[in-house]
């Protein structure tokens, strides 16, 4: 089966899909993305997403190209045509296509939008968790301006990458002061020894993630205590647990970070029960 992809209003097949070379995502990085889960061929949390993605476009003054509805139907369809019933579901709008220039565009010039589907390996995925992750850090180095899903992404990817070359699957960013903000492309929380949950405030420095928002539902199901506040990598390293949020991975067991095991060095029992509880909590449809 071959891959299909959504371009500007067309279903074209994945290898011949592409933008203008003038389009002001490829010169620019002006444009924001958001990534949805698909679970049993439904959307994850489509709402929420939506509701980041306008809000995206508004910090960056973008318009959107269709409403939430008729968007709805093309990532639906995407991932029909696709036959994902578990993966992802990605979306980009960017500024659209004009001649190179700094400054906005004409009014008149329309939005781009693509949206891919990829199916994940469900089995691959809980095996990871059952598994965990080890996590390096790095110094934060991005604009302030984070809490923007932009495209514009160039530190994480540098991020990410130094993690692969030290055998760790993520990095977390960590400010001047040793705090944790997040990771390349998670957020970042901790299960202190007195059993508190512990997650950035996402009014700065960190993307306001859906799998966090919605998570924090779930701690309080559990009548788990929430601190919304930030935490240093010392006491990351001296937690019971950590974890990693994301659509793609929902809760992710951390089980080293910089070399030293946290915890015991093997999936937090928190972390396992969150993630098991997740999608009671998420949207669906
Ligand atoms: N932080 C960053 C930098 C990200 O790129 C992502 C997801 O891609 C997240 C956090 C998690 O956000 P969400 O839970 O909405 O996927």
């Amino acid at each position: 089966m071959s891959r299909i992809a959504y371009v500007n209003g067309r279903y074209v097949r994945h290898r011949d899909a592409a933008v203008h070379v003038e389009d002001r995502g490829y010169q620019f990085a002006d444009g924001i993305y958001e990534v949805c889960e698909v679970r049993g061929g439904r959307l994850v949390d489509e709402r929420r997403h939506f509701e980041r993605l306008v809000r995206s476009s508004r910090e960056l003054r973008m318009r959107l190209p269709m409403s939430r509805a008729a968007l709805g139907v093309v990532l639906r369809e995407t991932a029909r045509r696709n036959r994902v019933r578990e993966g992802i579901v990605y979306l980009q709008v960017t500024r659209g296509v004009a001649p190179r220039d700094h400054a906005f565009p004409a009014p008149g010039v329309a939005p781009s939008i693509v949206v891919t589907a990829r199916s994940l390996d469900l089995a691959a995925r809980e095996g990871a968790a059952e598994e965990g992750i080890a996590v390096i850090t790095v110094p934060e180095n991005r604009w302030p301006r984070v809490d923007i899903k932009s495209v514009g992404l160039l530190p994480n990817v540098l991020a990410k990458q130094a993690a692969r070359e030290a055998g760790a699957k993520e990095a977390w960013f960590v400010d001047p002061a040793g705090y944790v903000t997040e990771g390349s492309s998670t957020n970042a929380w901790i299960v202190t020894r007195d059993g508190k949950i512990v997650t950035r405030p996402a009014d700065q420095g960190i993307l306001r993630g859906i799998t966090r928002g919605v998570l924090m539902d779930v701690v309080a199901a559990q009548h788990l205590t929430l601190e919304e506040r930030a935490f240093t990598v010392e006491e990351a390293y001296a937690a019971r647990e950590a974890f990693v949020t994301s659509a793609s991975q929902i809760v992710m067991p951390v089980v080293s970070i910089n070399g030293r095991p946290v915890g015991n060095g093997a999936p937090g029992l928190t972390a396992v029960a969150l993630r098991q509880d997740f999608h009671k909590y998420a949207e669906s449809a």
